[in-house]
């Protein structure tokens, strides 16, 4: 990679920020000169990628990621139950590279919109003619009182799929049979509703099968959340009384850490002692969103409905987690499909061809224990400038189906990990 200052991709740009007005001819014709950076490498940046490709084999692409391999949250908690092996959730870049996507490993530091420039890490800058963002989220450090980034090698969260996830699954470990596993759950919204859950009854699974005398404590700052009939339901029937969930009415919102003392405080001034202590901090985009401009007050990005195009700065898509998409919920399939939908929009409209009819999907299959699976299933339209679920399009998993059905979930599960990962990197 080289710094792209060359006059081919300055006229190219020039161009293209005039697209819409007078040149629009040019712009298709050198649509083979054009570049788009793609940052992150995980659900929405990696398949932006891989699609545009797909649509645009002229355009260049470029992916700035600074991992190596990406580790997905999905089946991460499967790892903590010691039914997934790391190796297992990881993913290399070979597939993408091999598509003819220039792979980066580096941070990307800093975005200039009205100069087109990206500065990495490497001290490169690149020039872009459309950027995708997709940083996924960044903890609100101190939102709880005293949990940060150094609180966190002590009590982690495992939000983001890497050290902190082993770090977690080693506490476990070295846990002793009949200690107390405090789990802290954010508001809404935060990634993946129903994770918190999934890993409570994926820490019981392993107590069951290892320290059967411990407990799990859930300290929620909602009174309700995805799926939770079903979740209770499933709790109920697999580990009985193991795991207590305490809603944010009962006092069950955390507002202090003390990583140290593995002790956390609550709104009401209660204390609880943990053994291992798992904090699920408030989130925001991904730090890179808001260098860019285009994260609004609430730490998050707004977008169009039909593109995932920023709605403060031009030609800068955004995707995932770091978005205000609802209905949809942040999840890596919701990411999937919104990055199909911006690279269809982004080699449109440089090749000049009619815009796609936006629709988006999500499915969640969340894993209670082995053979046990139940899901949330969304589709997704956009209606007057927003996204919209049509009455009656989704739904959960019925509420006292039989092993059977539950073990087809459980499989589907397995199946839509494997269909996704082949979809972005393992190809
Ligand atoms: P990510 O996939 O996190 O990708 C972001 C990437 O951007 C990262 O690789 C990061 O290194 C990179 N990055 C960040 N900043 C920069 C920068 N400045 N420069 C360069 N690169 C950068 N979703 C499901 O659909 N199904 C599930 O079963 C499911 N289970 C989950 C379980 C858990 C425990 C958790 C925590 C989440 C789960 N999710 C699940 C949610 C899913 O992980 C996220 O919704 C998804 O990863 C969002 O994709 P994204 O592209 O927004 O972010």
């Amino acid at each position: 990679m080289s710094v792209s200052f060359t006059r081919r991709n300055i006229l190219s740009g020039a161009a293209a920020g005039l697209s819409s007005l007078v040149l629009p001819s040019l712009v298709h014709a050198q649509a083979g000169a054009a570049h788009v950076v793609v940052v992150g490498g995980g659900f929405g940046g990696a398949t932006a990628a891989r699609y545009l490709r797909l649509h645009a084999p002229q355009v260049r692409i470029t992916l700035i990621e600074p991992e190596k391999r990406f580790y997905t949250c999905p089946f991460s908690n499967m790892y903590l139950a010691g039914l997934r092996s790391w190796d297992s959730i990881g993913h290399s870049f070979d597939g993408l590279r091999a598509a003819g996507i220039e792979v980066v490993h580096a941070l990307a530091e800093n975005v200039d919109a009205s100069t087109r420039t990206i500065k990495l890490s490497t001290g490169q800058t690149l020039r872009w003619d459309r950027l995708v963002l997709s940083p996924g989220v960044d903890m609100r450090w101190n939102a709880l009182e005293g949990y940060d980034a150094a609180a966190a090698e002590l009590a982690p969260h495992a939000w983001k799929a890497g050290e902190q996830t082993r770090l977690l699954r080693r506490q476990l470990e070295t846990m002793p049979d009949g200690g107390i596993f405090v789990m802290a759950i954010p508001e809404n919204p935060f990634r993946c509703p129903p994770g918190p859950y999934e890993r409570a009854a994926m820490v019981a699974h392993y107590f069951k099968q290892h320290k059967p005398r411990s407990k799990i404590l859930l300290l929620d700052a909602k009174d309700n959340f995805s799926k939770q009939a079903l979740f209770q339901q499933g709790w109920k029937a697999l580990y009985g009384d193991m795991i207590e969930w305490v809603k944010q009415s009962d006092d069950g919102q955390v507002m202090r850490v003390d990583a140290k003392a593995l002790e956390v405080e609550t709104a009401f001034g209660t204390r609880h002692k943990a053994n291992v202590l798992n904090v699920i901090p408030p989130q925001k985009a991904g730090f890179i969103a808001e260098r860019a401009g285009v994260a609004n007050a609430s730490g998050w990005v707004p977008v169009k409905a039909d593109s995932f195009e920023s709605t403060q700065v031009k030609d800068i898509f955004v995707l995932g987690d770091a978005t205000i998409a609802a209905p949809m919920p942040k999840s890596g399939f919701a990411a999937n499909t919104q990055a199909k939908m911006a690279a269809a929009v982004i080699a449109a409209d440089l090749l000049g061809r009619d815009k796609p009819v936006p629709s988006y999907a999500n499915t969640c299959y969340s894993l209670i224990g082995p053979g046990y699976g139940i899901s949330v299933a969304g589709v997704y339209r956009t209606e007057n400038g927003k996204i919209v679920e049509p009455a009656g399009s989704g739904g959960v998993s019925p509420l006292d189906s039989n092993a059977a059905y539950r073990a087809s979930e459980a499989r589907y599960g397995e199946a839509w990990y494997a269909a996704m990962s082949a979809d972005i990197w393992d190809r």
